[in-house]
């Protein structure tokens, strides 16, 4: 369904990432690991041009698209067939809550209005937020901050949602609540790549685990597999250190 292969990217002389591949299927819930500063996030920005690979195909569905040579209408194709949640959410502070989901079904979507209120209604119920349509993000917590985010990222059904370490700018007490909305999405199916630092968490939910460190990918291994026999020395002493 997503297949990247051979990713690189520089900033400057830099090189973040060193030719990485990737595969994956439709439902798959790909956590992404490792140190600080080992490109996890650069790799996300990737995926949808929001940083621009300097060589590697991405193919997503029935597109492929050569990063060298980047047309702006395979662009467009590509943002269309993801989502991303942000670390710091990235609401529009002048919008309230039922605003901030409809906004891409309206702009992006083309939807009907009504249409689009329905949906997005809908949406915030399936992440607990039915009561906080008329809110704006400043009167919301950054947990439902997030969980708006992720009501925004679904609204477009997108072929893949990207999420950005989306707990590590929450206080500790609310973690919980926007890893149970992505607990719940990810049951039902939404194919999806997380960074993230919660390792119990991806434990528990992914399917895949890829362990990253600088630019390069160590290991990629089914959860269990990945946290109990680790093959590599590098994801060994991280998951230790860690635990
Ligand atoms: P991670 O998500 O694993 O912490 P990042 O992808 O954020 O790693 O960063 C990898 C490296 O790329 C770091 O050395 C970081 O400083 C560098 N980097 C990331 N974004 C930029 C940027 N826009 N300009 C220059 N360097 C960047």
């Amino acid at each position: 369904m997503l297949q990247l292969e051979n990713i690189h990217k520089k900033f400057g002389s830099e090189e973040v990432l060193k030719g990485i591949s990737l595969q994956v299927n439709r439902g798959d819930v790909i956590s992404i690991l490792g140190p600080s500063g080992s490109g996890k996030t650069t790799l996300l920005r990737c995926i949808n041009l929001l940083e621009r690979p300097n060589q590697g195909t991405i193919r997503i569905g029935d597109l492929s698209v050569n990063t060298e040579k980047l047309l702006r209408k395979d662009i467009l194709r590509l943002r269309r067939k993801t989502a991303m949640v942000f670390q710091s959410y990235n609401l529009f502070a002048n919008k309230n809550t039922l605003e901030n989901v409809m906004e891409g079904l309206l702009v992006v979507k083309k939807m009907k209005k009504e249409e689009a209120k329905a949906k997005s209604l809908a949406l915030l119920e399936k992440v607990g937020l039915a009561n906080k349509a008329d809110h704006y993000p400043s009167q919301l917590s950054g947990g439902q901050q997030q969980r708006v985010g992720i009501a925004r990222a679904l609204a477009l059904d997108p072929e893949v949602i990207l999420f950005d370490e989306p707990t590590s700018a929450l206080d500790p007490e609310l973690v919980g609540e926007v890893l149970n909305v992505i607990r719940k999405i990810a049951q039902e199916g939404v194919t999806m790549i997380i960074v993230t630092h919660e390792l119990s968490f991806a434990r528990d939910i992914s399917t895949h685990v890829v362990f990253m460190e600088k630019g390069h990918i160590v290991e990629q291994a089914e959860p269990k597999e990945l946290f109990s026999n680790p093959q590599q020395q590098r994801t060994k002493e991280f998951i230790s250190s860690r635990i």
